[in-house]
C-alpha cells in the first residue's frame, strides 16, 4: 500500500498534524504497527494507505550522535521505501527559512524524492503576517530550486488545510 511520510524538527506541529488529520469522522484508522525502532510509526488510513510518521530532526536535547542516528534512521527508511509516494515536510509557519530544512530539503531533491510543504500552526500568526512569511520561504527557496514544491497551509488549532491535505493524497492514490 502506498505510504505518505510526515516529517519536520520537533516541536514543529507534526504530532498535533497528525491527529487533525486522523482523529475525525471519514477517516478510519485501523492499525498502528510500530516500525522496528519504535521511532517510525505506520498507521493505515481507510484500509488504503499508510501515514508514517517519521521522528523529529535536528533536536538539540538527543547530542550530536543521538542526532545523526535519527538523521541515519530517516535516510534509510527514505531510500528503502518503493511504496514511499510523497514526504511531507513540515515546517512553522512563524519562522525564518531553517538551514536544517533546506538542507533536508536539497537531499531530497538529489535523491529524486518527491516532497511538499506543510506550514504549520498558521493561526499564530494575522493573515498578512502570514502570507509575509509564506511569500520570503518561497523566494528562498527559489534561490535553489527551479520550480516550487506543492505547498500547505495547515493549523491543528483552527482544524485548517485538512480537506487541502487530504485532496492530494486522495489525488495521487487516484493516479495509480
Ligand atoms: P511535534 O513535536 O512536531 O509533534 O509538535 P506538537 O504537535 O507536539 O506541537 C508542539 C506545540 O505546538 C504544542 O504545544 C502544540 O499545542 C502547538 N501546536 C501545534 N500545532 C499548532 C497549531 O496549529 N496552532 C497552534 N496555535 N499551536 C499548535
Amino acid at each position: 500500500k502506498p505510504e505518505y511520510a510526515f516529517i519536520g524538527r520537533s516541536n514543529v506541529g507534526k504530532s498535533s498534524l497528525i491527529n487533525m488529520l486522523t482523529n475525525r469522522k471519514g477517516l478510519a484508522m485501523t492499525s498502528s504497527k510500530p516500525g522496528k525502532t519504535m521511532l517510525i510509526n505506520h498507521f493505515l488510513i481507510n484500509e488504503q494507505w499508510y501515514l508514517v510518521d517519521l521522528p523529529g530532526y535536528g533536536y538539540a536535547r538527543r547530542g550530536k550522535e543521538g542526532r545523526e542516528k535519527i538523521r541515519e534512521i530517516i535516510e534509510d527508511y527514505i531510500m528503502e521505501r518503493d511504496q514511499l509516494l510523497n514526504l511531507f515536510v513540515l515546517v512553522d509557519s512563524r519562522h525564518e527559512p531553517q538551514i536544517i530544512d533546506l538542507e533536508f530539503m536539497e537531499w531530497l531533491g538529489e535523491n529524486g524524492i518527491p516532497f511538499s510543504i506543510v506550514f504549520t500552526k498558521a493561526d499564530k500568526q494575522g493573515p498578512v503576517r502570514l502570507q509575509q512569511n509564506i511569500d520570503a520561504y518561497k523566494e528562498k527557496l527559489l534561490e535553489t530550486w527551479e520550480e516550487l514544491p506543492p505547498v500547505f497551509i495547515t493549523s491543528s488549532e483552527k482544524k485548517q488545510g485538512r480537506e487541502e491535505l487530504l485532496n492530494y493524497i486522495e489525488s495521487i492514490n487516484k493516479s495509480l
